[in-house]
């Protein structure tokens, strides 16, 4: 199995944190979200114990909300005393809302309105990621007319390509995100906010990109922050205190990925950044981290019922179920590889290669190609893994589909997290 929270009990069926998944789908209805609370715990302490080992206090991970937003994420959040970054008030309100402390809280976006702005100055979010100098001298405007000081850090691109997929590659010059080293301009942006009254500088951040397995792109682009910080020391006599490396752990999707031990990587890392800050001189800041993916994906799972299974003559074979693109758009957007599995006749023989495919009017609605599982009927449960991250947070109404339902499963019980979207939700915005 991909993952230890997967296997195949006595009737053959998939079963998902200690729980018969076709057993769920019938309780709950499908389309479905499964949820490992335990392996999502797991997965933070790695990161939390981890940073603290090798960087000491001051140095945790922050959960990347984009990767899952809901309530129940924050107050597990809380509940193992992690940070958050959020890109948007609507995730800053979310936090709020489950209780989390603000005060942890990370705001990042390249674009932050003026309301934005108030909103988090005003519920006293931690530090804001300033990406640029509209950004800063916008907050600077803001916090005099208010008459309070902010924790910023400042987005620093450090020119690195981690060799992903380009959609998802942020670190490199040309980029809508943050000020570039090799053009002067972080710099620039470095000495503005030094000059501005009411900003206080903690220190950098940068995030070189996504689903990477290597240690490479996160150690190369901490020797340039760090040389980046030595360099601002001494030209300016300001000293960094943190540093943000971002987020970007790659996770296992399909057989012949790699599982991280992400505390084994965290300390890969750190003997060679201690090394690279002694070689450049420069005492070590705290470090961050922000890992959205790594911690949430290979804890969910998303559950369909089969619809019409369908062989096209010299052609191949459509196994349609009832989600899709609106659960699920990571195949249409990025040919996001998955597992799929037949939940409901785990242990019988994979011999039927097919495309599974969603409900919508869109020949693009595809979750997977070229699968490999037991020939379904209509009626069967099939099961799409490590779906945790970047599924229920991009979903949508596309053909005026319902979101699914969102399930915790923790040691074999199941307690519902998120409800099944209704039609009356879906209209309940319209005049
Ligand atoms: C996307 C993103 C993350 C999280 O990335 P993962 O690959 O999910 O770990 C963290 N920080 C920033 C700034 C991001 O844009």
């Amino acid at each position: 199995m991909l993952h230890e929270n997967l296997g195949i009990n006595e009737k053959g069926r998939l079963t998902f944190a200690g729980a018969d998944a076709v057993l769920l789908a019938e309780k709950y209805g499908t389309p479905l979200m499964l949820l490992d609370e335990e392996r999502i715990r797991r997965n933070i302490r790695r990161y939390k114990e981890a940073l603290l080992e090798c960087f000491g206090e001051g140095s945790f991970p922050l959960f990347a909300s984009k990767a899952l937003c809901f309530k129940g994420i924050y107050r597990l959040a809380k509940e193992e005393g992690i940070g958050m970054d959020a890109v948007s008030v609507g995730e800053l309100y979310t936090a709020k809302a489950a209780g989390f402390d603000l005060s942890k809280a990370y705001f990042h976006g390249n674009n932050k309105t003026d309301a934005d702005i108030a909103y988090a100055v005003e519920n006293g979010v931690g530090a804001f990621v300033v990406d640029n100098a509209d950004e800063l001298l916008a907050l600077e405007k803001y916090l005099a007319s208010a008459d309070k000081k902010q924790d910023i850090l400042l987005r620093i691109t450090p020119g690195i390509d981690p060799h992903t997929h380009k959609a998802i590659v942020t670190g490199s010059v040309d980029s809508k995100f943050g000020s570039a080293i090799e053009t002067g301009q972080a710099e620039e942006i470095t000495r503005l906010a030094l000059s501005l009254p009411h900003i206080v500088l903690k220190g950098f951040h940068c995030h070189v990109g996504s689903q990477i397995f290597d240690i490479e792109p996160f150690t190369e682009a901490a020797d340039i922050m760090l040389r980046f910080i030595a360099y601002v020391a001494a030209e300016t006599g300001y000293t960094a205190e943190v540093l943000n490396l971002g987020g970007g752990l790659g996770v296992k999707y399909v057989e012949g990925q790699p599982e991280l031990d992400y505390a084994a990587v965290i300390r890969d890392m750190a003997a060679v950044i201690k090394l690279r800050a002694s070689a450049i001189g420069c005492a070590l800041p705290h470090i961050l981290l922000e890992p959205g993916r790594s911690l949430v994906a290979d804890a969910g799972v998303t559950l369909y019922t089969v619809g019409s299974v369908k062989t096209i003559k010299g052609y191949k074979s459509y196994v349609s179920v009832d989600g899709g693109m609106p659960d699920n758009p990571r195949y249409a957007l990025y040919e996001a590889p998955y597992t799929v599995l037949l939940a409901s006749k785990a242990a019988e023989k994979a011999d039927f290669i097919c495309s599974v495919v969603g409900r919508c009017c869109e020949s693009g609605d595809i979750l997977q190609e070229n699968v490999d599982i037991p020939k379904p009927v209509r009626g069967d449960i099939l099961a799409v893994l490590c779906t945790g991250a970047y599924n229920y947070a991009m979903a949508s109404n596309y053909n005026r589909i319902p979101r699914p339902a969102v399930v915790w499963v923790k040691e074999g019980a199941d307690r519902l997290a998120i409800r099944r979207e209704s039609f009356e939700d879906m209209t309940r915005l319209e005049v």
